[in-house]
C-alpha cells in the first residue's frame, strides 16, 4: 500500500531542513523545507537493481549529498543524477555531486539517447525498472517527464504540479502537454502525477503568494491523471494565444521570454 505523508508546510518555522518519504521500497520522495528556500522543491530518488536515479538536486541550500549517500548506504547501485529541467531551484545542489547529467536539451538528449527531440520517447532502465523518458519543453527547453512503469507514477517536474505552471514557450508547452496526455492515453496507466512544487492551497483555484515560505492548508502533492487530461484540454481550447487559466488544481501562467507575466 502506497501512501503520501503530510508534508512540512513551513508553518512551524522550525524543524528538519528536508523531509524524506519512502513511497514504496524503491521510491523516495524528498522535500526541501520551505524555510530553506521558498521554492520548497520535491526531489525524487528511484532505485532499480543496478542504478539509482536522482531527479533534481534542489536549490542547493541543504546537504542533499549527505541525504542521498545515507539513503543509498548498503546498496551497490550506480547513482545517476539528472534533472526534470535546468532551472536553478532544481540544479542548485549539482556542485555537491561528482558527476551530473548536463542541463541543456542537447546534453539531456545525448545522455538519454534521444535523437528526435522532443517527439521521441526513450527508455531508461534502472535494472528491472524501466522508465520512459519524455521530452516536454515549454516551461524550460530541456524539460523531461519520467514515467515509471512499475509504480505507475508520472513525474512531471514544473510542467504540471499543484501550482503556477509558468509557461515560457506557449506553443512548445501546449504541444508537450498534449503529447504527454496522448502517451498516457495510449496505454500507460498513471496512478499519480507528481510535480516538483506545491503552490496551491486546498481551496480550489487559490494559490499562495509568490515567495511564501509558509503554506497553511497546502494542496497535496499528488494529482490524478485526470488533471493532465484537463490541462491538455484547456491548452488546446486556448489555442495560439497565451492565456492565464485558473483551474481547481493548477494555474496556467504564461510569461514573456524575459519572465514578465503576460
Ligand atoms: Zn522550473
Ligand atoms: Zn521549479
Amino acid at each position: 500500500m502506497t501512501t503520501f505523508p503530510t508534508w512540512d508546510d513551513g508553518t512551524t518555522g522550525t524543524g528538519p531542513d528536508h523531509q524524506v518519504h519512502w513511497y514504496d521500497e524503491g521510491t523516495v520522495i524528498i522535500r526541501q523545507a520551505l524555510r530553506t528556500n521558498f521554492e520548497g522543491p520535491f526531489i525524487y530518488l528511484l532505485l532499480g537493481s543496478e542504478r539509482a536515479l536522482l531527479l533534481d538536486t534542489g536549490t542547493g541550500h541543504i546537504d542533499l549529498r549527505a541525504v542521498v549517500d545515507e539513503l543509498l548506504t548498503g546498496r551497490d547501485l550506480e547513482l545517476v543524477i539528472a534533472h526534470t529541467h535546468g532551472h536553478g531551484d532544481h540544479v542548485g545542489g549539482d556542485p555537491q555531486f561528482d558527476k551530473v547529467v548536463g542541463k541543456s536539451a542537447e546534453e539531456v538528449a545525448q545522455y538519454f539517447g534521444i535523437t528526435a527531440w522532443p517527439e521521441q520517447i526513450v527508455q531508461f532502465d534502472l535494472g528491472d525498472r524501466v522508465l520512459d523518458v519524455i521530452p516536454i519543453p515549454g516551461h524550460h527547453a530541456s524539460h523531461l517527464a519520467f514515467y515509471d512503469r512499475s509504480t505507475r507514477l508520472l513525474i512531471t517536474g514544473d510542467s504540471l504540479y499543484p501550482g503556477r505552471l509558468y509557461v515560457f514557450d506557449w506553443s512548445a508547452f501546449r504541444a508537450s502537454v498534449v503529447r504527454l496526455a496522448e502517451f498516457v492515453a495510449a496505454g500507460n496507466p498513471v496512478d499519480f502525477v507528481l510535480g516538483t512544487h506545491i503552490e496551491m492551497s486546498q481551496e480550489s483555484g487559490v494559490d499562495f503568494e509568490f515567495g511564501s515560505s509558509e503554506h497553511p492548508g497546502e494542496h497535496e502533492l499528488q494529482l490524478s491523471p485526470a488533471v493532465l487530461v484537463e490541462l491538455a484540454e484547456v491548452l488546446t481550447e486556448a489555442g495560439d494565444r497565451p492565456l492565464r487559466i485558473v483551474r481547481d488544481h493548477f494555474i496556467v501562467y504564461p510569461l514573456s521570454a524575459t519572465g514578465e507575466p503576460l
